[in-house]
């Protein structure tokens, strides 16, 4: 039986559901894991996550289809990506297979928080790792807990996708050599300073440049920018210090394979942001988040689609992955997982 929510209305925050996937991670291996009722967590007051952050994580979604299907996004992608984040934070990895199965396992166990089709809302999926055991000096831990939990989220857009604010943060997100392209907590950690402070001058996000030279457009605090330009091609900006978004890389084979526009990933100079037609941010979260304005230092750089709509091309990006997702629109292979 469907929980009592409120589905259209519900925001992203989290509700606790009825079981969560733990596995530990000691003397060098996996334990096989277990499926919990257990939302607390207990650990040393010296686990390496809480002295020095050790931790990353991923984000996904499951969702019902027009024909009651319940699935979910590429999570293989989530999985690769997971492995190679806890590879480079110096964690053991948690096996992309066994990843997959806690995932299926996870969303199976609270099938009953999975939105109905058509509310707009849909079951955020959470898998997460951290350092365990005591850590004073500065070293990888020696013992690690996987969990994934999931929450309903209620729909990204209540009225419609209406375009944003948002402004050139004089402040980093990401080093050229650092930790950028890992979906690393301490990513978000200092980055909330940033967020916090444009929230109060009324952006809503933050474009980050290159920490280098601060000419070339990076992303987000957590979504990858696209740009359109005025001949309709799709440019993405290429750094080492950017996270690969699962939804970023699936909008550009969109892009190409199903609507025949050119697609290029490639610098992306500041200077050239103000020539582009339209802009969108993306994520799991929202798809596309369309982009109206950025402001840089008090200069307005105004894209031609304008505040009220997101631009005809982002449209149809949009419309043609969001029908990709709930299966109106024929999936490439490999993309959809069937968890019921
Ligand atoms: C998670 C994340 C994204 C979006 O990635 P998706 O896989 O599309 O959800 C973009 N930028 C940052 C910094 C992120 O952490």
């Amino acid at each position: 039986m469907k929980k009592e929510i409120d589905w259209a209305n519900l925001g992203f925050g989290y509700v606790k559901t009825d079981k969560r996937f733990v596995s530990n991670f000691k003397d060098g291996k996996w334990d096989e894991g277990v499926m919990t009722s257990d939302d607390m967590v207990s650990i040393s007051e010296c686990a390496g996550v809480l002295q020095y952050a050790q931790t990353c994580f991923e984000g996904a979604k499951a969702y019902t289809q027009k024909d009651g299907s319940v699935v979910c996004f590429r999570p293989d992608l989530n999985a690769k990506r997971m492995e190679d984040s806890a590879a480079y934070l110096e964690m053991p990895v948690f096996p992309k297979e066994r990843f997959l199965e806690a995932l299926i396992e996870t969303v199976k166990e609270n099938i009953d928080y999975v939105p109905p089709y058509g509310s707009g809302a849909s079951l955020y999926i959470r898998p997460y790792m951290f350092g365990t055991n005591a850590v004073i000096g500065v070293k990888p831990a020696d013992e690690y807990q996987f969990r994934i939990f999931v929450t309903p989220v209620g729909p990204y857009f209540k009225e419609g996708a209406k375009p944003i604010i948002i402004r050139v943060s004089d402040l980093d997100r990401a080093a050229p050599h650092g930790t950028g392209h890992i979906k690393a907590g301490l990513n978000y950690a200092m980055s909330l300073h940033a967020i916090v402070d444009a929230h109060s001058q009324g952006f809503e996000e933050n474009m980050y440049l290159d920490a280098a030279t601060r000419t070339k457009v990076e992303e987000t605090g957590g979504a990858n920018f696209i740009f359109v330009t005025k001949d309709n091609k799709i440019v993405t900006p290429k750094s080492s210090s950017i996270l690969p978004s699962i939804t970023r890389r699936s909008i550009m084979y969109v892009a190409k394979e199903y609507l025949g526009l050119e697609v290029e990933e490639r610098e992306v100079f500041f200077d050239e942001v103000p020539t582009f037609a339209e802009c969108g941010l993306c994520g799991t979260a929202a798809v596309i988040s369309p982009v109206g304005i950025i402001n840089d230092h008090g200069k307005e750089i105004k894209f031609p689609s304008g505040m009220e709509e997101m631009g005809p091309i982002t449209k149809k990006l949009y419309d043609t992955l969001v029908g990709i997702q709930q299966g109106t629109i024929e999936a490439p292979e490999g993309w959809i997982y069937k968890i019921k």
